[in-house]
């Protein structure tokens, strides 16, 4: 284990509003293998060419230096992160290398079953799967490809390895709310939760409106028309911002992420680090920090980027009061395509 960059510094990162960061989430490509209509939206988006991304090299140096700042919790996204050469390799590396890192994953699982087992074996404990719909044909309508069946492999994959799965479903009405009731059922037979997140006007094409905005209040009244729901409020359970409820019998949970209706600026703990090295300490804000060329430089090094991780994070911006902005702009909220920031 490299102990350089794995010594806590002393005190943890906490900015101005006395939000203490410890989650990071690192994006390890833009590259996709879904068309989501939602996600990349923008027809002329150029992707980040490939000696701009960071390579695997200098991910673990972030990590390491990140978690010497009290984030230990680090989360891999995308783009999709497996359909990056040696994904699964660099997961091991990273929980060889830092044991103490709660690492997680959040994939479109199309790539996922395959790797479940090494994934298993290294010690990853918990993946995230994005899955808007239960119906294969709408899948096909929503993503551009016809991989349905294998998202549900990479699910089946993972719960029989033993590693913990949340599914993440974009709330779109017109879209997949007459879903629900199905969704209800695969928390109820299966051990995952699932969680509706509300769509985000992020991405300067974004296909964002009013019309397929589904918010969580009314999944919540709805499902709750469907069955009992009981707020789940368990201790030190890792829900991040969702509001959690159980279902009568049920093997998973239903969960409620609101960014838009009820959002949980004051207890944002994130940063996130752009495939091409870029800071950004809101979703919601364009101010990126670069950090690949003072990870490159060897003038600069570690030491360097560490500065830079605090005094961004001592900045970090209430996303709340920039969605008001924006709002009154009537602008998109922030320029980059999500499959650009990670979600
Ligand atoms: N490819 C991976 C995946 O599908 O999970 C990781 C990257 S993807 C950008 C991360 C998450 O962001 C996905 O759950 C996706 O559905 C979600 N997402 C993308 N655009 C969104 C938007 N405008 N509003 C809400 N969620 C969005």
């Amino acid at each position: 284990m490299d102990t350089k960059y794995s010594t806590p510094l002393p005190g943890s990162l906490v900015d101005q509003h006395g939000r203490r960061i410890s989650y990071l989430r690192l994006s390890l490509t833009d590259r996709c293998n879904l068309r989501c209509f939602y996600c990349n939206t923008c027809a002329d988006y150029t992707f980040i060419p490939h000696q701009r991304i960071l390579t695997y090299e200098e991910c673990l140096q972030l990590i390491g230096l990140a978690s010497r700042l009290g984030l230990s919790k680090v989360r891999l996204t995308g783009g999709e992160p497996l359909v990056r050469r040696d994904c699964t390799r660099f997961v091991e590396r990273v929980l060889e290398q830092y044991p103490e890192v709660d690492l997680r994953m959040t994939t479109n699982g199309t790539l996922l079953a395959p790797e479940a087992r090494r994934f298993r074996a290294a010690g990853l404990q918990r993946v995230n799967v994005s899955l808007d719909t239960l119906d294969r044909a709408k899948f096909q309508r929503i993503t551009g490809r016809d991989y349905y069946s294998r998202v549900r492999r990479g699910i089946d994959a993972c719960l029989e390895e033993g590693i913990q799965v949340k599914v993440n479903v974009v709330a779109l009405k017109g879209i997949n709310d007459q879903e629900l009731p199905d969704f209800l059922r695969m928390a109820l037979d299966n051990p995952v939760d699932v969680r509706f997140i509300e769509f985000m006007p992020v991405g300067h094409c974004s296909a964002w409106s009013t019309s397929v905005f589904w918010p969580a209040e009314d999944i919540l009244r709805k499902a709750g028309e469907i069955t009992v729901l009981e707020p789940d409020h368990a201790p030190g359970e890792h829900s991040g911002p969702a509001r959690m409820y159980r279902l009568p019998e049920g093997r998973g949970r239903l969960g409620l992420i609101s960014p838009m209706s009820d959002h949980f600026c004051a207890r944002c703990n994130r940063f996130r680090i752009t495939a091409d090295g870029r800071l950004r300490t809101c979703l919601f804000s364009d101010r990126e920090y670069s950090l690949r060329p003072l990870l490159r430089s060897p003038k600069h090094g570690p030491e360097a980027v560490l500065k830079v991780l605090q005094a961004a994070g001592r900045k970090k911006p209430f996303g709340s009061q920039l969605l008001e902005q924006f709002a009154q702009a009537d602008d998109s909220f922030c320029r980059r395509d999500m499959n650009a920031i990670g979600g």
